[in-house]
Order: structure tokens, then C-alpha cells, then sequence
């Protein structure tokens, strides 16, 4: 129903057009061969007035029709058709009254022809029928995974290799705002506002495009949607690319979960944590300040064990600061406020006074330093010195028992770079990539050892930040070795 009068004449006369249409019918190739015999007839008696007019053409009209309809309703139709040939040929040896020879030849030539037509009829219908059935079965196992797209509760595009949607489903309306639809090219433009850390999104760097142009999967980029009706969404995307049997990329799929509710609750956490920290830090600064009178006051009375304690009351304090001081980073790293200070100053100096201060408050390590840079380094000093001052902190809370912690330092191809090695409980290598990330922390060391698992966060932020890289090596049980490396002059990098 519907379809216009040209695509129904195709649908019936096409055979092509039937493939995968397991409806055959014998009732359609009866009545056509019995109405071309028909004609066949008419022209010779009415037209040519000649009985005998219909010769050997006969024969390849015949073999047309079986073919046809073998091919069109496979077994049944070719039967048919064979069987109505084979009935006019007799019609043909009876109503012409063959005798002698004649009719014995005329007999054997339709035996041999109704053999040949039953047989191509048996092999081109068995053909057209398996064909049939492989094409069924195969749109039954596109319908299925079609009704399953349709029902997953995330968003799924499918797009061939020009970036062309296939398949879309509900969830990718609801989550897009906005319906994509089938055969729209990505890539060109956006069909809505999207926006990427901030900046605005460039559609020939979609994820479904990135997979198919690069063959590598993409996990878990972040995206704001901005809808409408004003209530924005943000979806973390994936896309994978679609390989053939040969290895090559003809498809790639990717997936849209809308994380905006962890996103938002993510933003309350970090509100709070930036507030509460700054909150922490006023009445610190004044506790400080009082501490220090109080230290003045114990020096002028020579109280010694006053002094002792006053003397740990500043450690704890400093280490309560310092807490407090990488809180307040990772909210100013949360909303881009981190601020940096670049300058020039002496690598090697940097080093030395943050291994000084720190081997100020160890017995128990000895903090060796290998090697020197000799540069005068274009970056942020202070940050740069934070970073050493964690490795060193961590080296020493994560080797309990050791004694020593190695600083080296190099420089070479416009960069300097410093390992702190430490030979303590060493990471695990599947754990590696995380330690660098927001608030991990290896499950091991948490039962043993305090810690808020910010630090190497900071770090990692801080060496980015200005153009350079930060890794580590690590044998579980042997040590760990973390190293950063810096572009001898900072390139300002924002995250
Ligand atoms: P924190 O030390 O406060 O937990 P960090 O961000 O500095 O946070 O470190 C994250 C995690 O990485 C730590 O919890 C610890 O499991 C692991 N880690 C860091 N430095 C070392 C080290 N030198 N040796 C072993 N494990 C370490």
C-alpha cells in the first residue's frame, strides 16, 4: 500500500526485487506461461495462418520462462512452469497430428527438454530459496539489534565511514536535545550548541568522525550540551570503530551517557571544598601568627620543654596548612583559577632549598642529590618547588624502614628533568596511570598510610601547566622512582 505504480510493477516483475520475499507463488507463473503459450498460439494460427510457424523459438521462450520463474518463486515456480512447457509441447505434437518418426523424435526431444527444465528449476529455485533465507535472517538479526538500540538507556549513533548516520535512537533526542537524522553527515556543522572543556566544540573532531578517520577508540570525553530550553546537559561520549572481516574501518558506533547529575554534584563537592578550605585557612594564619608570639615568649622564659612543644605545634601546623593549601589548589584547579607565576631563576637552587627544608625535618632519611642541571629555568618556581616537596613527602611516607631517598637531576634537549627515587612499598603497575588522578589513591597504602591522594593530582596539573611531563617507574616492594621533566622555558599550557 503506498507504494507508487512503478515500484509495484518492479515488486512484481523484478525478481531482484523479491530477494528476501519467502512468498511464492504457482498460481502466477501458471497463468503467465499458460497466456505467452497462448499467444504463441494465437500468432500462428490467427497471424501467420500457419500451424507449423511455431518452431525453436519455442524451445528458448521455454527455457526464458523457466528460468524466470525459478528464479521468481524458486522450486515451485519453476515446476510449474516446466510442467505447463512440457504441456504445450504435447499440445503442439497432438494438435499438429505428428506421425512416424516425426512424433517419436518430437516425444523424445520434450522428454530430455522436461528433464532439463525440472532439473535447472530444482537447482535455480533451491538457490533463490537459500539466498532468501540468508537475507531474512539476516534482516531478523538487524531488526533485533535495531529493538535493542532503540530500548538502551544511553545514546547510540551508528555512522558509516563518510560519517554518514545510520542508526540513531531515542535516547540520543532526548540527551541531544534535538532529533539527528538518518543519512545526516557529521562533521560539517553542529546540529547542537556544544561546548568541550569549556571551548567550543569543532564537529570534524566528533568522536564517532575521530574513530573512523583513526581507527582507535575513544573513551570518555566530556561535553556540555547546551538545550533549548535552557536545561543543559553533560554527556560523556565514547566511539569505536567498525571493522569489516578484512581489517577495514566501514562503521563506527558511539555511545552518550548523560553524567549531568555527577557533574552537578561534583561541582557542589568542589564548591564546598574550596569554601570550607578558605574558611580553614583565616583561622589558621591567626593560630600561626599566636604560635609565634607564644614561641617568642617560651624563647625569653627558657622553658626547654615548653620550647619542644611549641617547636611540634609548629610542625603540626605547617602540616595542617599545607593540607589545607593543596585543598584549596584542586578547587582552583577544578575552576581554572590555579594562577602561575613565571619568572627565571636557578634550577639547581629550586632543588637544593626544597631538599634542604625538607631533610630539616627528617633524622631518619638521608636525602642524597645527583647530578645538576645548571640552567636557569623560565617557569613557575614556587609551583615547581611544590612539586618536588610532594614527591619528597610521598617518598618518605610511602617508604617506611628505608633510609635513603635519591634526588637526580639533568638536563638535555631544552629541558630539565628530576627523578626522586625512594625504596619503599613501590605501585602496582595496573595502578601506575591512576595515582595521578583527582583523589585516588592505591587501596593498599590507604589502610597504612594518611593521605587525601590530591597531591600528585597537583603535581601533575602544575607540571602540565607549563609544557612538561611527569611519570613514574615502580617495582611493587622495591621502590618507586617518579620523574618530571620541564621545557627549560615554560610554555604557558591551559588544562
Ligand atoms: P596521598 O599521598 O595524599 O594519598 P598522592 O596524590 O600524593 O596522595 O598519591 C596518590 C597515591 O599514590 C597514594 O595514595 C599512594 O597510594 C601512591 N603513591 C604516591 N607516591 C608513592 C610512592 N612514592 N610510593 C608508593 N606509592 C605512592
Amino acid at each position: 500500500m503506498g507504494r507508487s505504480l512503478l515500484l509495484e510493477l518492479d515488486y512484481h516483475l523484478n525478481p531482484l526485487s523479491r530477494l528476501g520475499v519467502r512468498r511464492y507463488s504457482a498460481v502466477i507463473p501458471f497463468f503467465s506461461t499458460i497466456f505467452v503459450y497462448t499467444i504463441s498460439e494465437i500468432l500462428a494460427n490467427q497471424v501467420f495462418h500457419n500451424p507449423e510457424s511455431v518452431g525453436l523459438y519455442v524451445i528458448f521462450i521455454s527455457i526464458a520462462l523457466v528460468m524466470y520463474f525459478s528464479f521468481r518463486d524458486a522450486i515451485r515456480g519453476g515446476f510449474v512452469a516446466s510442467f505447463t512447457s512440457i504441456g504445450y509441447f504435447l499440445y503442439i505434437i497432438w494438435s499438429r497430428n505428428y506421425e512416424g518418426r516425426r512424433l517419436v523424435t518430437s516425444l523424445e526431444t520434450t522428454l530430455i527438454l522436461g528433464a532439463v527444465f525440472f532439473l535447472m528449476a530444482f537447482v535455480i529455485g533451491w538457490l533463490k530459496e537459500k539466498i532468501d533465507s540468508s537475507i531474512e535472517r539476516e534482516a531478523d538479526e538487524k531488526r533485533r539489534l535495531q529493538t535493542i538500540i532503540q530500548q538502551l538507556p544511553v545514546g547510540v549513533l551508528i555512522a558509516d565511514k563518510y560519517g554518514r548516520i545510520l542508526e540513531s535512537n531515542q535516547q540520543v533526542e532526548v540527551l541531544l536535545g534535538k532529533k539527528i537524522p538518518i543519512g545526516y553527515v557529521i562533521g560539517k556543522e553542529s546540529i547542537v550548541k556544544v561546548t568541550q572543556g569549556g571551548k567550543e566544540f569543532v564537529p570534524s573532531k566528533s568522536p564517532l568522525l575521530r574513530a573512523i578517520n583513526s581507527g582507535k577508540t575513544i573513551v570518555g570525553e566530556e561535553f556540555l550540551i547546551e538545550h533549548d530550553d535552557g536545561k543543559n546537559k553533560y554527556l560523556q561520549i565514547s566511539a569505536s570503530p567498525i571493522h569489516n572481516k578484512k581489517g577495514q574501518i566501514i562503521a563506527a558506533a558511539s555511545i552518550m551517557t548523560d553524567i549531568t547529575q555527577q557533574k552537578e554534584m561534583q561541582d557542589l563537592k568542589d564548591e564546598f571544598l574550596g569554601i570550607a578550605s578558605h574558611e580553614l585557612k583565616t583561622p589558621l594564619t591567626s593560630i600561626k601568627g599566636y604560635a609565634q608570639i607564644l614561641e617568642r615568649i617560651i624563647e625569653e622564659m627558657g622553658n626547654k620543654k615548653a620550647k619542644q612543644y611549641i617547636n611540634k605545634t609548629h610542625r603540626y601546623i605547617d602540616r595542617l596548612s599545607s593540607l589545607i593549601g593543596d585543598l584549596l589548589d584542586v578547587s582552583k584547579l577544578q575552576a581554572g583559577k590555579l594562577e602561575f607565576n613565571y619568572e627565571e631563576y636557578d634550577f639547581d637552587a629550586m632543588i637544593e632549598e626544597a631538599i634542604s627544608s625538607f631533610q630539616a625535618f627528617t633524622d631518619q632519611y638521608e636525602i642524597v642529590k645527583k647530578g645538576s642541571s645548571n640552567k636557569k629555568v623560565i617557569g613557575d618556581s614556587s609551583r615547581t618547588e611544590q612539586v618536588v616537596t610532594n614527591l619528597l613527602s610521598n617518598a618518605l611516607k610511602y617508604s617506611p624502614g628505608a633510609k635513603k631517598v635519591i634526588v637526580s637531576v639533568k638536563n638535555g634537549n631544552n629541558q630539565v628533568t628530576v627523578g626522586v627515587q625512594d625504596f619503599g612499598i613501590g605501585i602496582a603497575r595496573n595502578k601506575q596511570k591512576e595515582i595521578f588522578k583527582r583523589f585516588y589513591r592505591v587501596e593498599e597504602s590507604v589502610e597504612k598510610i594518611s593521605g587525601l591522594g590530591i597531591g600528585l593530582y597537583i603535581s601533575a596539573e602544575i607540571i602540565h601547566r607549563q609544557g612538561g611531563k611527569i611519570w613514574v617507574e615502580s617495582r611493587e616492594g622495591e621502590g618507586s622512582t617518579f620523574y618530571f621533566s620541564l621545557p627549560i622555558k615554560a610554555s604557558k599550557k591551559r588544562t
